[in-house]
């Protein structure tokens, strides 16, 4: 299983990531995402992946391990997916 996580003292709000994965995220009055499911479906992956690219705080990550995203710090944490070079 495959889950989100967004490092709350790294993002700054800016909203991206709601934009392009409204299934699973929804953004507060101040523009800050709220998750509404941390699970990523296989038929979202692509569109978390782009989440990750346009975040620009890179605070917006995926794990594989499902106890990873909650149990830890940010240092802490094993390295989150990262999205195949794209060459641009
Ligand atoms: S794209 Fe990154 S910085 Fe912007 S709201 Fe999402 S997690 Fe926060």
């Amino acid at each position: 299983m495959t889950v989100l996580n967004i490092d709350r003292v790294t993002c700054d709000g800016r909203g991206m990531c709601a934009e392009l994965l409204p299934e699973l995220l929804e953004l507060d009055d101040w523009g800050y995402p709220i998750v509404r499911s941390a699970d990523v479906p296989p038929a979202l992956m692509d569109h978390a992946r782009r989440a990750i690219e346009a975040c620009p705080v890179l605070a917006f990550r995926l794990y594989e391990d499902p106890t990873a995203a909650s149990r830890v710090t940010p240092r802490a944490a094993p390295p989150p997916i990262r999205p195949p070079a794209t060459g641009r």
